[in-house]
């Protein structure tokens, strides 16, 4: 099935305290294109300037990423940067520019309107509705946000929840948007503006599925070195997406099954600066660490 994100395209400059990696090739967009380009057809939607290097196109198109959505204009690429401490569970932002993004209007190409599957990646609220108002009907619609949208337009996101099907989303945010702290009434209430499945993202602590009638809890797998947390949320949805558009099954089975495998692409994106893992792997790999988690969540029923 085809599968279409919009998204940021960035230069990254990031900071952990195991290393400082700067301008390195970033963004929602290009984490959950080369990550979800392993089960599937991608094509992706978004803007870069002038000084996008040319081998990080090359490299997006290593992974047969569809980039005709892949607009050049003149500015500067989007650019964020941002520091952890030893809780790599959060990211503190340092600055972020929009750039080309700030007047950016995406035209979505002809062939991409009638994609099945769609992703609005971390973006701008308003371009995700622009988008999706483009598209002829898609099966399944997931987004993602962060605590800075939601600080500041949060209108224009209730609109695009209205819209969606699923919301990823990290757990400090979704008491956020909620505005409650408790993430089991966090959820009910996301839940009452639109999106009847919700995905929290808990880092180091796994992932919480939570649908009308049913909870899943997938925990994250255990490494020895975490490198450098940036894109774990959008390598996951890229797991995630992929494979349901892949397999074009989204019954509750299906989706448990497309949690562990956002989880193991997370899992492989942090041992590395930027896309320096998720960019060499092979599915063998994948499939490997699938099999890992079953083994990691294995117990015996009652007698
Ligand atoms: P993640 O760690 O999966 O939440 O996403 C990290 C990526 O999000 C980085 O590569 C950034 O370039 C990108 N990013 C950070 N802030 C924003 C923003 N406000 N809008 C869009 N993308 C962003």
């Amino acid at each position: 099935m085809s599968l279409l994100v919009v998204g940021s395209v960035a230069l990254d400059t990031v900071e952990t305290p195991f290393g400082k990696a700067e301008d390195v090739l970033g963004g929602s967009a290009t984490y959950f294109s080369i990550s979800a380009s392993y089960f599937t057809d991608v094509s992706l939607v978004a803007v870069v300037g002038e000084d996008f290097p040319e081998n990080h196109v090359k490299l997006l198109k290593t992974r047969k990423i569809d980039l005709r959505g892949l607009v050049k204009t003149r500015g500067e690429t989007f650019r964020w940067s941002g520091r952890y401490g030893y809780d790599l569970n959060e990211a503190h932002t340092l600055d972020t520019r929009l750039n080309v993004f700030s007047d950016f209007n995406p035209e979505i190409p002809e062939d991409y309107r009638d994609s099945e599957v769609v992703f609005l990646a971390n973006i701008d609220p308003e371009l995700q509705m622009n988008v999706l108002s483009q598209m002829k009907g898609p099966r399944l619609v997931a987004c993602d946000t962060m605590n800075y949208w939601i600080e500041g337009k949060y209108d224009a996101l209730k609109s695009v929840l209205k819209k969606v099907d699923i919301l990823l989303i990290n757990d400090g945010e979704s008491r956020e948007l909620a505005k409650e702290p408790n993430l089991v009434k966090a959820a009910q209430k996301i839940s009452s503006f639109g999106p009847k499945t919700l995905i929290i993202k808990r880092g180091e602590y796994g992932a919480l599925m939570v649908n009308e009638n049913s909870m899943f809890s997938a925990p994250a797998y255990p490494l020895e070195t975490v490198f450098d947390p940036t894109g774990a949320g959008d390598s996951f949805a890229g797991g995630f997406l992929g494979y349901l558009a892949n397999t074009n099954n989204f019954s509750e089975g299906s989706m448990r099954q497309a949690i562990i495998f956002g989880s193991v692409m997370a899992s492989y994106n942090v041992e590395d600066f930027s896309l320096n893992r998720l960019k060499s792997l092979d599915y063998k790999e994948i499939e490997e660490r699938f099999g890992e988690f079953r083994k990691l969540t294995f117990f015996e029923g009652l007698r």
